[in-house]
């Protein structure tokens, strides 16, 4: 139950709103079974009148009217009211797990499958939902109404009144009580079941291709399809015991009746002409309380899943980053932007050799450095750590002689354009795909001349011209197109210092040239840092860097390390 405490505390951002659909739920509540208590008197006392006495029917009948307006009313704008906070709540819930989940990228991410991750943001946060609607709400408006409802019989006879607070307030307690535990365990399952299915029916629909192709589809299929069994078998046992809820108060209900009218056939109402009417009225109280307790026992049954939903959310959001931008300094206008590493050891979180050790390397600003070795070596680790993707274990990287931690996010991320090894096309048009490179609007014109720079002017020569939906994560692009389509990102972005893990990797030799000499140039003034496996246009780097097996093992430019004799450097140009 703890686990709900950090979800209530967001109830503060709409407390107005959430009393005052409480009010309404209440008034719709109390005019309901006030609706039913008055015509049942009124039926009856009329009925006593007979005909041709003087009976006062203004006042009842009025009431009714009255009531059954207010409950309508009421009814009408409590869920109007209720929804809209429970909404905004939800809304600002969803920023605030969405605020939490970006800084744990990409190091604590990687732990979660992405479908899983968005199931946890969509589907268990709408689970959410059910906290304050079915759970907090009613339980609050059953005592309050119960407490109405002992003070409006009291006026009529109080020992029967107190008797139908005692029944009422016990099965108040005692129905949430009993449900809660029935619906505990498997609450916990079904949730479990839910989230597995989602994440493999994403998984399922995402790898169509590759399931085809290898012919694995069925065995994932029946994996799924038993997935999707053991959710609907909780469905249907929550189902079952929401029925058995049902009947129970039935059961409940019929009791209270049967006692009531008993009790009140032998109670004393005074001598009144229609005093055996106030029998009917108690008697129709009995049958309508049991509009208080109706819900309570499904809606304790769901807790389970409220539980493990919040338990899905904060576990997500209790994940402290690995990396914590809490630095204030920006990076003054004008300053040499040099990067230092100094004696950096690093080793993954979940790894026991290391990625990186004792690494030291001072680039001034607009060097060119190429960084080469063996795959496994260590050499995307490296840039990794220059955009504070992960913090080192020992040593320091500075920028501009300051800590790269002592720096804003977004300072640090202004001053760096990082090209991973992996290529992220988005899911949308040709521009917005561009866009994302610059901060600032970028005229068409400049796009289109970039995309010709990269060999890639046959794509707006399409009819929608940068309106080109690029589709699926991409896929419609051959993946040395997809590798372009990043570089025209980077040529589109004005950041000092560059960081490209493998840019040409995947393009045939003429194409990697040509772009080796864009790059070269869009560098002229800039910092650029170049993970390659290649050797072309090697020569025109002002410093090599050899890592192999996470050591810095050979540095300096062309003409030194081909001057070492043995070098790894002098061995591998032999060699190609
Ligand atoms: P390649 O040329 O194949 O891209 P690389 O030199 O870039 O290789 P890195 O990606 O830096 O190699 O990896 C260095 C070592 O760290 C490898 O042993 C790799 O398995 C490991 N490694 C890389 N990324 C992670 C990660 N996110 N979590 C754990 N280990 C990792
Ligand atoms: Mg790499």
């Amino acid at each position: 139950m703890r686990t709900l405490l950090p979800f209530l505390r967001l109830f503060k951002h709409a407390k107005f709103v959430l009393f005052l659909g409480l009010i309404l739920m209440i008034t719709g509540l109390a005019a309901s079974i006030g609706l039913l208590t008055v015509s049942g008197w009124f039926l009856a006392a009329t009925a006593l009148a007979g005909i041709g006495t003087l009976f006062n029917f203004f006042y009842p009948s009025a009431s009714v009217r009255g009531l059954a307006i207010g409950r309508t009313v009421a009814r009408y704008f409590e869920k109007i009211v209720t929804h809209d906070a429970t909404f905004r709540i939800l809304a600002k819930l969803r920023v605030q797990v969405f605020q939490k989940i970006i800084p744990l990228s990409p190091a604590v991410l990687n732990r979660y499958r992405n479908s899983d991750l968005l199931n946890r943001l969509v589907a268990d946060v709408d689970t959410l939902d059910s906290l304050y609607l079915r759970l907090l709400a009613p339980f609050i408006t059953a005592f309050v109404v119960i407490g109405l409802l002992t003070v409006g019989l009291s006026f009529f006879n109080l020992s029967l009144a107190l008797f139908f607070a005692t029944v009422l307030s016990t099965l108040a307690l005692l129905v949430p009580t009993i449900f809660y535990y029935l619906g505990k365990t498997f609450g916990h399952k079904l949730t479990r079941a839910r989230a597995t299915y989602r994440t493999r029916f994403v998984e399922y629909i995402q790898s169509q291709a590759e399931l085809l192709l290898f012919n694995a589809e069925k065995p994932l299929k029946q994996k799924l399809d038993e997935t999707e069994q053991q959710w609907q078998g909780f469905q249907q046992k929550e189902a079952n015991l929401s029925g058995f809820s049902t009947a129970l108060m039935l059961l409940a209900n019929g009791i209270l009746l049967t006692l009531t009218l008993w009790f009140a056939a032998n109670a004393d109402f005074g001598n009144d002409r229609y005093s055996p009417a106030i029998i009917a009225l108690f008697a129709l109280a009995a049958l309508a309380a049991f509009e208080i307790l109706m819900p309570l026992g499904s809606a304790f049954l769901h807790i389970g899943q409220i539980i493990a939903s919040a338990e899905r959310v904060t576990e997500i959001t209790e994940q402290t980053p690995l990396v914590q931008f809490s630095g204030e300094k920006t990076v003054e206008k004008h300053t040499a932007l040099d990067l230092s590493i100094q004696q950096v050891n690093f080793t993954y979180p979940e790894r026991q050799d290391p990625a990186l050790e004792n690494i030291t390397l001072t680039i001034p600003q607009g060097q060119k450095v190429a960084i080469l070795g063996k795959t496994g070596s260590g050499k995307s680790t490296l840039l990794q750590l220059l955009v504070r993707n992960y913090d080192p274990n020992q040593g320091n990287i500075f920028l501009a002689k300051q800590s790269i931690a002592d720096y804003t996010e977004r300072h640090l991320r202004e001053q760096m354009c990082f090209l991973t090894q992996r290529v992220h096309v988005f899911s949308d048009t040709l521009r917005n795909n561009l866009q994302l490179a610059n901060q600032h609007p970028l005229q068409d014109t400049t796009m289109i001349e970039v995309l010709n720079q990269v060999g890639l002017g046959k794509l707006v020569e399409q009819e929608q011209g940068l309106d080109l939906w690029l589709g699926d994560g991409g896929r419609p692009l051959s993946g040395g197109e997809q590798r372009r389509l990043s570089l025209a990102r980077i040529l589109l972005n004005q950041a000092p210092i560059l960081l490209l893990d493998e840019p040409t990797e995947g393009l045939d030799r003429e194409t990697e040239r040509q772009i080796l000499r864009l790059i070269l140039t869009h560098c002229q003034n800039k910092t650029l840092i170049m993970v390659t496996h290649r050797l072309t246009a090697i020569e025109q780097f002002d410093h090599l860097c050899i890592i192999d097996e996470g050591k810095l093992i050979e540095q300096g430019n062309y003409q030194t390390l081909m001057a070492k004799e043995n070098g790894f450097f002098k061995q591998l140009v032999e060699r190609i």
